[in-house]
């Protein structure tokens, strides 16, 4: 009978032993796995991915990014991506940090955690050729900075490898319609065309639609807003003009540098082309920018705030 009893008291130990340090590890994978849904997702529909199980952990904020994307509005177009393996690392969504304000510059969706001094650098017209956006690509990088590269149809379909190259390195691309015509001249069926072209031909090169729509001379009306807001894109024009596309700093490059400083806000949209004197001026003008206590903003972290009827009714 004893024997039994220290039987059955040691079967019920071993019992509860077991049962506690069951529950120790779930819990533990439980707690991890609630805190990211979707990279829990993300394993199980790729298991055969060996990109997935790493790239999450490249960068600290990954996982709250996915997160804060997940809860936000329009990242509808995103979700055909996740089939495709070379895009898999760039579809964590990057925590929105900037929103833009009626006058087209930018602030901190939380000011206390984040920086107001800040500027978001655009490039406009291209892509026009190897030389100047290869530079212009080489000394953003130079300087941890990032850009919107607001691109023209006919441009792109003449050097589709340079708007490649653009995505490749990891800089933004714009909708800068098709043939850079003044759209607020044209009838509502050619401005649809004039913007969903350059949609189309840009997810058909990079696999991403544009998210940021520039209308070309800054000119637009509420039937262009509404047709690029349908499209899922932010429109804006510019707040700081570099005046770099104007014969008065033509060749000129400190001149480019001077209209941006003497414009400069913290949170301004910084107006600049591809072209020559704009790319010799490039490298200087990010370093005085610096050296005032200015980043850079990421275009990937400017919330879209595209609310939902608009985007339903796409
Ligand atoms: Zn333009």
């Amino acid at each position: 009978m004893k024997q039994l009893q220290a039987y059955l008291t040691t079967f019920t130990i071993i019992a509860i032993l077991t049962i506690a340090s069951g529950c120790a590890s779930g819990g533990n994978s439980a707690s991890s796995d609630s805190a990211d849904p979707d990279q829990k997702a993300d394993q199980t529909q790729s298991p055969a991915n060996p990109n997935m199980p790493n790239p999450p952990r490249t960068n600290e904020s990954t996982v709250l990014k996915q997160d804060e994307e997940a809860a936000a509005p329009g990242n509808g177009n995103e979700d055909d991506k996740q089939t495709n393996p070379p895009a898999a690392p760039v579809q964590a969504a990057p925590k929105k940090l900037y929103r833009m304000n009626s006058v087209y510059s930018f602030v901190p969706i939380n000011k206390e955690a984040t920086t107001g001094k800040v500027v978001l650098l655009t490039f406009d017209d291209g892509p026009k050729a190897d030389k100047t956006l290869g530079s212009l690509l080489d000394t953003l990088d130079k300087h941890h900075a990032k850009a919107i590269f607001f691109v023209n149809g006919y441009r792109v379909k003449t050097h589709p490898e340079l708007l490649e190259k653009i995505a490749d390195r990891g800089q933004t691309i714009g909708n800068h319609s098709w043939d850079h015509i003044d759209l607020k001249k044209e009838k509502e069926a050619t401005v649809k065309k004039q913007i969903g072209d350059v949609q189309a031909i840009v997810k058909k090169i990079t696999g991403k639609y544009p998210r940021f729509f520039r209308p070309p001379f800054g000119s637009g009306n509420d039937a262009v807003k509404k047709l690029v807001r349908n499209d899922g894109m932010l429109y804006m024009t510019w707040s700081n003009g570099s005046l770099d596309w104007d014969s008065s700093t033509k060749n000129k490059p400190d001149k480019v540098i001077a209209n941006v400083l003497d414009q400069l806000h913290p949170g301004v949209n910084i107006l600049m082309h591809e072209l020559p004197w704009t790319t010799e001026a490039l490298d200087s003008l990010l370093t005085k920018l610096e050296a005032k206590g200015y980043g850079f903003i990421d275009p990937s972290t400017i919330e879209l705030g595209l609310d939902s009827p608009q985007k339903s009714a796409k």
